[in-house]
């Protein structure tokens, strides 16, 4: 994750705070918060292969001021999609990897102590919110229920966000957006997005991309030549396969990079497939062993 659309952590409270320690008066304090919102901002522009018409649609969402959802399996592209959006559409990227333990008050902020002194802190969401960004909420499905109460009035018309603790209601600006990523693979009943939430967003949907796309993303990711990236596509779709024969989810794109990787830097084919596929996305041996035999067969 670069420092750009990095997660926003404790450290970066800190150093929130710190920042807001050393300026005083009202005027410094927004011009800090600018400058704070800049460091969310693309760079450069991510490398994205277009799948299916996501550009446009996404595009129109942003116009529209509509929230997304792009529901999808792990490692498929949804993450690096909204970093490349972020970059056309020119709106600074928060990312929030949602976790068991992410509260209300980690999104929207907090008083903090220093000295004899408490000071409000702004959350990414409040952050996105205030400055017209793209809060993205990766995972949301992992997130306390407080934390989906909580973007509820945003992510309808209202688009207000709650801050409880001062008493506030603030308007979202017209810039702010809110993506989450939900991957439906995940799920049970006791883990899943409620009707209610879910029906608030537009959903693009992701999958592993077709052959020719992979191939492409592959050669450009892992820097290998167009045959061996074909044949870590190959592989993948064998494996995606054995999902019918109790593999709980196929191989990602990501992997098939990170095989594609290995094989640069010179770790032989069946080596780099069996680290970078066959280990990481099983523990059952007997199915290891049926992917180290499509590797021998396919890469080897
Ligand atoms: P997730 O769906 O879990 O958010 P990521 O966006 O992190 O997955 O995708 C994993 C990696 O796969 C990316 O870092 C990128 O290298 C690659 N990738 C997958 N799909 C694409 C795509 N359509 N265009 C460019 N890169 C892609």
């Amino acid at each position: 994750m670069n420092a750009v659309s990095g997660a926003y952590n404790a450290a970066h409270l800190d150093r929130d705070a710190k920042n807001w320690m050393s300026r005083t008066g009202d005027q410094a304090q927004a011009k800090g918060r600018e400058l704070e919102i800049d460091q969310y901002r693309v760079q450069q522009e991510p490398y994205y292969a277009e799948v299916n018409g996501e550009i446009n649609l996404f595009t129109i969402a942003a116009q529209s001021r509509m929230p997304v959802m792009l529901k999808g399996p792990t490692g498929c592209g949804k993450t690096r999609f909204v970093q490349h959006m972020a970059y056309r559409l020119k709106r600074p990227l928060i990312t929030v990897a949602c976790h068991e333990d992410l509260t209300a008050s980690d999104l929207v902020g907090r008083y903090l102590l220093r000295g004899q002194e408490t000071f409000w802190v702004d959350g990414p969401l409040t952050l996105g919110v205030k400055h017209g960004g793209i809060v993205y909420l990766d995972e949301i499905v992992e997130a306390r229920k407080d934390t989906t109460v909580i973007i509820h009035p945003l992510s309808d018309d209202r688009r207000l966000l709650p801050i409880e603790k001062k008493g506030q209601v603030i308007e979202a600006v017209d810039e702010f957006m809110l993506v989450i990523s939900y991957n439906p693979g995940y799920q049970s009943v006791l883990k899943d997005l409620k009707q209610s939430t879910k029906q608030r967003f537009m959903a693009i949907e992701f999958g592993y991309p077709p052959r020719e796309i992979e191939a492409r993303v592959i050669e450009h990711e892992a820097r290998v030549d167009k045959e061996t990236a074909q044949r870590l596509v190959k592989l993948g779709e064998k494996v995606r396969n054995l999902r019918n024969h109790g593999l709980e989810e196929g191989v990602s794109t990501r992997l098939l990079i990170y095989a594609g990787d290995l094989i640069r830097q010179g770790v032989s084919p069946t080596r780099a497939c069996e680290a970078a596929v066959a280990r990481p996305i099983t523990d059952d041996p007997d199915m290891q062993r049926s992917i180290q035999e499509l590797v021998k067969a396919i890469i080897s």
